[in-house]
């Protein structure tokens, strides 16, 4: 570790040193990248192979829409070569650090957003003087519940990866179609593995609107979320509670699902008052290493899974 850090130095004070220089990407066989989540870093992985190593600014099993960036992430933004970001609102907490980036690259670019319910800021009592100031202002920005929006991740990555290291480019490019194919066959087994949930079963009640995107994509009904609301930060007044009480009622909704970056109390409440089960889920980030959904691809069977088996 020491040998590690001792390297990290030495190549920061390199870094430093260049400054000046444009930056040389893959000549010296490293790109210096950060991705501000589990999954993108993820897909850069896939992408870059062994050519890259990717920080992450949102530790795994965090919450990004509640994050408060760190000393070190200020640092490590303005040190990275790329920083790939969602956008779509998701990395609001960091907006006053990536201006001090050489390269943001939004990684949803060109991915048709849903609107959210709420904006992303619902907890902000300003929220509405400042929505025509936010680009972004309730927009969904959970588009990785659909692989066909990590697709055009996966794309975006290897473009920026390929213009910043040219000498690399059609290994990136083989990459990501190799990728692709892995996404699309995820894709038509999702579609598969639904189909042994009746129709009029398929409804979705979550913690906050982690799903609309595999609702749209795959044919369910998002019947309510405990947190009203794209982000985590608006909290649930009693009536709101009871509303989605008697909606959970009225349509026989068998679970609740709870995702692995909020506190579940809210949704325990819930399910104690309807009798309904908890399950929980994989929203917004992956596991560590060696968890059970350490990988894009793991973190969508997994949850796959689950929803079939408290449907069917
Ligand atoms: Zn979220």
């Amino acid at each position: 570790m020491l040998t590690n850090k001792f390297f990290l130095i030495m190549s920061l004070i390199v870094l430093v040193a260049a400054a000046c220089s444009p930056l040389s990407g893959g000549q010296n066989g490293t790109i210096n990248v950060i991705a501000s989540t589990t999954l993108i870093a993820d897909t850069v992985q896939r992408v870059a192979g062994d050519r890259v190593n990717a920080s992450i600014i949102y530790p795994a099993g965090t919450d990004p829409h509640s994050f408060e960036p760190r000393p070190q992430d200020a640092a490590a933004i303005a040190d990275a070569d790329i920083v790939f970001i969602n956008g779509l609102g998701l990395e609001e907490n960091l907006e006053g650090l990536l201006g001090n980036a050489r390269l943001v690259v939004e990684v949803s670019e060109g991915i048709t957003a849903l609107e959210g319910e709420q904006g992303h800021d619902a907890e902000d009592e300003h929220a509405e003087e400042d929505a025509d100031e936010e680009e972004h202002e309730g927009l969904d920005p959970h588009v990785w519940q659909d692989p066909n929006n990590v697709i055009i991740w996966t794309n975006n990555i290897a473009a920026t990866l390929a213009e910043k290291d040219p000498a690399n480019s059609t290994e990136y490019r083989a990459n990501a179609d190799a990728y692709i194919a892995e996404l699309q066959a995820l894709d038509s087994w999702i579609v598969e593995q639904v189909q042994q949930i009746p129709e009029d079963r398929r409804l979705l009640v979550t913690d906050h609107e982690t799903f609309a995107y595999f609702a749209e994509r795959y044919g369910f009904e998002m019947v309510g979320a405990v947190i009203p609301g794209v982000s985590t930060g608006s909290g649930v007044s009693a009536q709101e509670l009871a509303a989605i009480e008697n909606e959970i009622r009225s349509l026989g909704v068998p679970a609740v699902f709870v995702g692995n970056t909020v506190p579940g109390n809210i949704a325990a409440q819930v399910a104690a008052d309807t009798g309904i089960q908890v399950m929980p889920l994989y929203t917004d980030s992956l596991t560590e290493a060696g968890g059970p959904a350490s990988t894009y691809l793991e973190f969508m069977r997994y949850n796959v899974s689950a929803i079939v088996d408290a449907l069917k």
